[in-house]
């Protein structure tokens, strides 16, 4: 899979099901959806992977995480509880180079993940 995939979404060049975005963050639908609610949150900015995590990263993926909970709240599923998730690198289950954070709702997680 492409290394700026979510680069090209962020520049509109293909198109996504964005429900929320600012300044820093863009959140859109899985285009393969693994739960009734699917949604990835991404930075604007290019992080490949949780591996290249800076300290000046560190605001930024706290906003990632409250975007979720937003996200989650305003879909109607805070209650009743979701999953949010960041893989990382190929065994952590990564396809797509450019960090981002599945938040999963809508049914029950099992524990422990695949
Ligand atoms: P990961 O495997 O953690 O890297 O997650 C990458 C996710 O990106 C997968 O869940 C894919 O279904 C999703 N994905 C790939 N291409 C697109 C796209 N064009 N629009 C929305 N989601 C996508």
């Amino acid at each position: 899979m492409s290394e700026d995939l979510f680069l090209k979404i962020i520049a509109r060049e293909i198109p996504a099901d964005i429900v929320f975005e600012n300044e820093r963050v863009l959140a859109f639908r899985d285009i393969n959806p693994q739960a009734p609610l699917h949604v990835l949150i991404i930075p604007r900015t290019h992080v490949r992977s949780i591996n290249d995590l800076q300290p000046e990263h560190d605001e930024l993926i706290g906003e990632m995480f409250r975007v979720a909970a937003d996200i989650a709240r305003s879909e109607g599923h805070a209650d009743d509880g979701y999953r949010v998730v960041m893989n990382c690198g190929e065994r952590g289950g990564q396809s797509v180079f450019h960090i981002h954070l599945h938040l999963l709702a809508g049914r029950d997680m099992r524990w422990p993940p695949g």
